[in-house]
Formats: C-alpha cells, structure tokens, sequence
C-alpha cells in the first residue's frame, strides 16, 4: 500500500461529505463507495450515521452486503459512526423487519437509545487515548452488553458509545461533525498499522 491509505466512505445514504472531508483532513485519501468495484479498491472503510435501516436495504439492493461481510471478516479495517456503529454490530436488539448488519463487532446494539426527549445532544465523551471529545448525538444507538474481545474506548451516562474490535472501530456519536478529526486520525493510525503489519 501506498504511504497515504485510501478509504472509502459508504455513500448509500447519510452524512457522507463530511467523512470526506474529515479523512482528508486526517491525511488520508478518501473517495465514496457505492459499488463492490470501488469497495474492492480501498484500503478502509468508513460507514456513516444516517439510518441504519435505509443504509442496510441499499447495501443488499446494490450487492454490497456480502462484499462488505467478507472484507470486514478479512481484517479491512472499518470505522462506524452512529447508523453506521449499528450496521456493525453482531447482533440489534430492536431491528426494524429486513434490518441487516455487515457484523465485526461481538456486540449488541439499542437503536434510538436515548430516547426521545433526549433525541439530538452535545456532550463531552472521555475517549480512551484521546482525552475528552465533543460527541454530537443524533438519535444515537448505545451498546446494550460487548463481548470479551471488545474494548470499550468511552461511556456516556453509563452507557457503552465507543468500542473497537480489532481493525473495528464504532462510536454512537458523529465525530465528523465538529472539526475535530482526532477520532478519524486514530482510525487512519489503525489503517497505516494494519498496512504495515501486513507488508512485514
Ligand atoms: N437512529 C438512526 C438509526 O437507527 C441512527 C441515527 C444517526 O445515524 N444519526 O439508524
């Protein structure tokens, strides 16, 4: 791989431009993906927060949930935000009927967790490694209960909002909504650690 990665963002449906430009700024090259060709080319993946519901029907309609399985399952590294923390999860507790998931992380998911008088927030999330971040949730999921192969990276009111398995990163919150791309840096530090265990 080249010294820069390349990572794909899921443009099905969500807040795709600003993953983008948070890559980007992260020094990362960054493009959409919306076909199995173009996921077969990156290096990494990024799903967006959007609905996870709507995101899982065009992933089967475009032909790329299979895809997405098997690099997941293959080590590509992903990172998930909100919609996108759902789609990666083994397991929804409240799926709506056909709801998919790729899977990657041995845990389950609430959707809509914090209810709706507490729809959309700003909080500040204590994020392992990285120190306190400003976390903008929108109707955001929280992780019900992780498996022993997950590391927990934050918690917000008790309740689980950043894991990473392995090359598996999720958070409920939407990092690249704020302008600040320490999240998206951390995720391009295990994309260039991945590439370069891999090239050993
Ligand atoms: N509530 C949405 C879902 O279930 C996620 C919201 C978001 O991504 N901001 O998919």
């Amino acid at each position: 791989m080249a010294a820069t990665p390349v990572i794909g963002v899921l443009a099905l449906q969500g807040d795709v431009r600003e993953h983008l430009v948070a890559l980007a700024a992260a020094d990362a090259v960054a493009r959409p993906v919306r076909r199995p060709e173009e996921l077969a080319e990156v290096d990494a993946l990024v799903i967006p927060g959007g609905e996870s519901t709507t995101i899982s029907k065009l992933a089967v309609l475009f032909g790329l949930l299979e895809p997405l399985r098997e690099r997941v399952r293959a080590g590509m590294p992903v990172y998930g935000t909100c919609a996108g923390l759902i789609l990666l999860a083994d397991k929804i507790l409240d799926p709506r009927s056909g709801q998919e998931t790729v899977g990657g992380i041995d845990m389950i998911v609430r959707r809509n967790a914090f209810g709706r008088q507490n729809e959309s927030f700003e909080a500040s999330v204590d994020v392992r490694g990285l120190g306190p971040v400003e976390g903008v949730f929108i109707r955001a999921p929280w992780v019900e209960s992780v498996g022993a192969e997950v590391e927990v990276l934050a918690e917000h009111d008790g309740h689980i909002v950043a894991v990473r398995q392995g090359n598996v990163l999720a958070t409920s919150f939407h990092p690249e909504l704020t302008g600040d791309h320490r999240v998206h840096g951390l995720f391009v530090d295990m994309v260039r650690a991945k590439a370069a265990a891999g090239s050993r």
